[in-house]
């Protein structure tokens, strides 16, 4: 089978053509800079094209990258036929999706009503289906949304102790982010380990990043929340703060609530700790290394508050199995995990400094003697998306 899977942004448009079966990418690439001007960068293997073509709008940008899919030169099948179902990336799916769907009027109509819960991003989500649509009327598509994986929580970890009437005319809660990543890694660890009925702690740790507390495969609590602002410090989010924090600076600095969370959003987190030296872990662990004391500051308080997450998931969860590390850092990041894992010790973490000296593969990373068998598992949004796509498709067949 072959799935077209998109994730659409504001601006840009990531493709992959893929193999659910077999992971197999057969092309993929990025468009960017639509409704600016519009460039397409396109890669078969490790031969790339880059193209700049007028992309006024995400249709533009769509019809790109049919065209270059059967492109006698550049392609990789020869009729968009080929292309057996559309998966899409979509951000928020409030308390309407716990699942991903196939795409239809009242599909599209949810997603519309829960653009106020992720105002940047669903509008574009729902012009690359618009689009998609608009080209390929006969293909189905299929919304995998970033918060579904998370539904499985029990109210005493998605209520906010808030008035109730805020849940119940705003379902304001905590919804949770890169559920497609966790839930990928789930399986992963649960065929790993051989066994559903695990108690497991995902670390998605990238530029974003996120904690997700499993057991038996259903997610019980993670530490995104209404928007993936929350939880532990990320590249340019603060993390966790006390609300009062932006009642004090909007009324010092004469900023409205919306400048201040641009600030929390963009502004803060490790890059903010390094004192503006770098979102990027691989700039602070190079000017910590150099003794910059605010780049260790802001690699120990990162690792510190990943920390906290493990062993609050623990205690949440009543024991831990196995503890995984995925995404950028946590994939390719020795010494953070070393750092995080350190005094973990008495919840039976222990890791083998030889088998954590691994970047990007999947591996076992802890000590044999380990009571917790901890993991470096490479996530694939991609592969997640295009596996519930293909399910979702042949099961309507
Ligand atoms: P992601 O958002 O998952 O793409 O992750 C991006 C983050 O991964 C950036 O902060 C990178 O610094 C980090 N990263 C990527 N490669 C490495 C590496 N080799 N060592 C440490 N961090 C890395």
């Amino acid at each position: 089978m072959n799935i077209l899977v998109i994730n659409a942004g504001s601006s840009s448009l990531k493709y992959q053509l893929m193999d659910p079966e077999t992971g197999v990418v057969a092309a993929k690439g990025l468009c960017e800079r639509i409704y600016i001007d519009g460039r397409l960068t396109h890669k078969v293997g490790d031969r790339k094209v880059v193209k700049d073509i007028p992309m006024p709008s995400h249709s533009e940008a769509i019809a790109a990258v049919l065209e270059i899919l059967v492109d006698p030169v550049d392609g990789v099948i020869k009729s968009t036929d080929e292309i057996d179902a559309v998966g899409h990336r979509v951000l928020h799916g409030g308390m309407k999706f716990s699942d991903s769907c196939i795409i239809d009027d009242k599909c599209i109509e949810a997603i519309e009503a829960c653009i106020p819960l992720g105002p940047l991003h669903n509008p574009a989500n729902l012009m690359g289906i618009r689009a998609c649509q608009a080209v390929m009327p006969n293909t189905p598509q299929v919304a995998v949304f970033d918060t579904a994986f998370h539904m499985t929580m029990p109210p005493k970890a998605y209520r906010y102790a808030i008035p109730t009437e805020y849940f119940e005319n705003d379902d304001i809660r905590r919804y949770g982010f890169h559920g497609t990543s966790h839930k990928y890694v789930t399986r992963r660890a649960i065929a790993l380990m051989g066994r559903e009925d695990i108690k497991l702690v995902n670390c998605h740790l990238g530029n974003g990043s996120s904690l997700s507390a499993v057991a038996n495969g259903k997610c019980q609590d993670t530490s995104m929340g209404l928007s993936p602002l929350a939880g532990v410090p990320m590249g340019t989010r603060s993390g966790d703060i006390d609300a009062c924090v932006v009642q004090f600076i909007c009324n010092k600095y004469g900023m409205s609530v919306d400048e201040c969370l641009t600030m929390l959003n963009k502004k803060s987190g490790v890059l903010a700790l390094s004192n503006g030296v770098s979102s990027d872990f691989r700039d602070l662990e190079a000017g910590a290394n150099n003794g910059d004391a605010a780049c260790q500051l802001a690699l120990e308080k990162f690792c510190y508050e990943v920390r906290k997450y493990i062993g609050a998931y623990a205690a949440a969860l009543g024991g831990l199995d196995c503890l995984v590390f995925t995404a950028g850092v946590g994939e390719n990041g020795p010494t953070t995990r070393a750092d995080i894992c350190q005094g973990l010790e008495f919840l039976g973490v222990k890791l083998d400094p030889q088998r954590n000296n691994v970047r990007g593969k999947e591996a076992l990373i802890s000590a044999d003697d380990s009571k917790v068998k901890v993991w470096v598992i490479p996530t694939n949004e991609e592969l997640m998306i295009a596996q519930d796509t293909a399910d979702l498709v042949n099961a309507a067949k």
